[in-house]
């Protein structure tokens, strides 16, 4: 394996379990590792810290794959990270009633660039990452036999990918071709999941525990769902007895899929209304027609990618809660979320608190919403925690 020696006194984060080794950091490179290679990583002192993956284009030059050891990387390493991932896992699909779950993430498994979703018996999976694209043909295997499920099919269409010099790939890995819809269920809520077109490997498990929470606050409300995706929120809300859902969302498959999910809960595909358009506009119009809701889900995109993009993402949180807010009856329900890892769960408490104040209206916290649990963070990676939301009663 090439070596890659740190500058001195650049060698902390490493010591301290940090993944990520920024080319800054870096004073040489033994020899030209080719893209994804594992390289040995010593401090300037040459006490090797452990193993990494070479990433030439990527601004994050190495992410690391072991600690504290140069052993090389093989089958039975990955085999061993993956079984230790499912481990984790053990029992989360009888204690949270579900048959989809995030089964590895990444950085927080000790797997940097490598995500994959369990939908049934279908693996959907990202690999970022120059180390995750090196590694995957020992993955794929590794997780087949692991989990005795019939597909695994690949969803590295991120954009991630370009910074690392990779293209963008789609399609099956291993087993049988999936279904074109595979039915998941969170509790008593079912959902169909596209793992080739959907977002993501699909679908937003991260949102599962929030759905069935924001849910509970439903019953006999007017529930505003925008950011519906295929329906998530507003459906638990349907089925813990909104008096009526409505969805918003630029995407049309999204919302063709939001219906035949209401369909396929049971209910009449027009007992929902679907607006295809854009959430700000649309928030504002309703705004203008005077319309009020008792529980309003706020669930947009990543709208910071990096964090120099982080004043523009605050803008426009700020925006969609000042009019989400402003839709909420005296005395209902918000229910708001930020996915981008750039915001802090403190920042975005400040970014809602200053909508509140300019909405004049008194919000009051019952509940912080975080990534379901099968999103593990790791203590070593706290960028790991991106989702984070507020449940809070509007006066
Ligand atoms: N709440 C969903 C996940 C939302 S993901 C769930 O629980 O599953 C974000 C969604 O916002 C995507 O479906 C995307 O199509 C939609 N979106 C992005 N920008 C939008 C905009 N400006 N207006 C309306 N929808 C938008």
């Amino acid at each position: 394996m090439f070596t890659v020696t740190l500058k001195p006194k650049r060698d902390r984060p490493t010591r301290q379990g940090h993944p990520w080794i920024f080319s800054g950091a870096i004073d040489s490179v033994s020899g030209t590792p080719a893209v994804g290679e594992p390289v040995v990583v010593c401090a300037a002192s040459g006490e090797p810290l452990g193993v990494g993956a070479w990433s030439p284009e990527s601004q994050i030059r190495v992410r690391m794959w072991r600690f504290g050891s140069v052993d090389p990387l093989d089958e039975a390493f990955f085999h061993e990270k993956l079984a230790a991932a499912l481990a984790v896992r053990e029992g989360m699909a009888e204690r949270f009633n579900t048959n989809a779950l995030r089964i590895v993430n990444a950085e927080a498994d000790g797997l940097p660039g490598i995500t994959v979703d369990r939908y049934g018996d279908v693996l959907s999976g990202q690999f970022a990452t120059a180390g995750a694209e090196w590694a995957k043909p020992m993955v794929v295997r590794a997780l087949m036999a692991l989990t005795g499920a019939k597909s695994f099919y690949e969803r590295s269409d991120v954009d991630g990918r370009t910074r690392e010099g990779l293209p963008q790939e789609t399609g099956l890995l291993a087993g049988e071709e999936p279904p074109e819809r595979v039915i998941i269920h969170e509790g008593e809520v079912r959902f169909g999941v596209d793992v080739r077109k959907g977002h993501k490997t699909g679908y937003y498990l991260d949102q599962r525990d929030s759905r069935r929470i924001v849910a509970s606050y439903a019953a006999g409300r007017d529930v505003l769902n925008t950011f519906s995706y295929t329906g998530g929120f507003g459906i638990a809300a349907q089925q813990a007895g909104a008096k009526s859902v409505t969805h918003v969302d630029i995407s049309a498959p999204a919302l063709e899929q939001a219906r035949a999910n209401t369909v396929l809960n049971g209910f009449a595909e027009d007992s929902a209304t679907f607006i295809q358009g854009n959430v700000f506009h649309e928030l504002r119009a309703f705004r203008d027609r005077g319309r009020s809701f008792g529980l309003v889900i706020l669930d947009p995109p990543k709208f910071a990618e990096t964090r120099s993009q982080t004043m523009k993402a605050l803008r426009g949180y700020k925006d969609v809660n000042l009019i989400g807010i402003k839709l909420v009856e005296k005395g209902g329900w918000l229910a708001t979320f930020s996915c981008s890892g750039a915001i802090t769960p403190e920042l975005f408490r400040t970014v809602v608190a200053e909508a509140a104040r300019d909405a004049g209206r008194t919000l009051r916290i019952v509940q912080e919403l975080r990534q379901a649990p099968d999103h593990v963070e790791a203590l070593t990676f706290p960028e790991g925690l991106y989702l984070k939301g507020l449940l809070c009663h509007v006066e």
